[in-house]
């Protein structure tokens, strides 16, 4: 007689899916509609940036810009550095670690920014800059608000001087933007820090961060040395953020849609207008 146990049959890796901070065991197609929130301990994992376009914009509206723009390696870094960019475009199938482009949520037209973690920690390089501050003179140039969803382990490495030039050049284009008075909203997931935190992703109108995102710039290990002192609990979380005035609200992420929708409505009446 056969054994039973040969005639089950084997459950794909992929079907069940175990939050990292509290141990739950979850259904892979439920943790995709609940937006990756374990319903246990509600940690949000990361979006890559195709799921997180698709929890905001209006279904079919997105219209990707400067899919082309991707770093080459202009320190001559090393042969390295350009087999994990190609490792990484296959992989994620994007081009960088931004994806910009135009679409609409709940009907307002916007410029939104989607950076993605698993594009080499989407650290900022030449090209990740470049697809930013264009994304701001699109803004600029067609009046439209901008947003822009972050997670980044920073300035990339690899690219030394160019990279953290994308600070100031990103920088200096929202500051256009301010100038004309056009919304640009940042959100901070988790984590947000380095040269990303340190530049574009702070300087929002409106900063919104997702529960328990970590942001900052340096580590708490390097600040503990540094200080010398123990750091307070929750120190870097976005929590500890809105506590002390460093963003404007922490918004669950079944939320963020609707908060983006309200904030819209009152950043940008008379464009809701054109749009309609
Ligand atoms: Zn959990």
């Amino acid at each position: 007689m056969e054994k039973a146990d040969t005639k089950q049959k084997k459950l794909p890796d992929d079907l069940w899916i175990k939050c990292e901070q509290c141990g739950e065991v979850i259904y892979q197609k439920d943790f995709m509609k609940e937006l990756k929130i374990c319903p246990k301990c509600d940690l949000h994992f990361p979006l890559n940036a195709g799921e997180r376009i698709g929890s905001l914009l209006d279904k079919g509206t997105f219209q990707e810009m400067d899919r082309n723009i991707y770093s080459l390696d202009p320190l001559d870094f090393g042969e390295g550095y350009k087999i994990k960019l190609i490792k990484d475009r296959k992989q994620t199938g994007l081009g960088e670690a931004i994806v910009t482009g135009k679409g609409f949520l709940e009907g307002h037209k916007i410029v939104l920014g989607v950076m993605d973690f698993r594009f080499r920690g989407a650290s900022m390089g030449s090209a990740v800059g470049e697809k930013v501050a264009r994304a701001v003179e699109v803004a600029l140039k067609e009046v439209l608000p901008l947003i822009i969803v972050s997670s980044s382990g920073g300035a990339r490495m690899q690219e030394g001087m160019f990279s953290l030039m994308q600070m100031a050049k990103t920088s200096a284009a929202l500051g256009k933007l301010n100038k004309s008075n056009i919304p640009y909203i940042s959100v901070l997931a988790n984590p947000t820090t380095a040269g990303v935190a340190a530049s574009f992703a702070s300087l929002g109108d409106v900063i919104i961060a997702e529960p328990k995102a970590l942001i900052g710039f340096a580590g708490p290990r390097v600040i503990e040395q540094t200080i010398r002192q123990k750091l307070p609990p929750g120190f870097q979380r976005a929590e500890f953020y809105l506590e002390h005035g460093m963003v404007d609200m922490v918004v669950h992420r079944k939320e963020l849609r609707n908060t983006l929708k309200k904030l819209l409505d009152f950043l940008s009446p008379n464009q809701i207008k054109e749009n309609k």
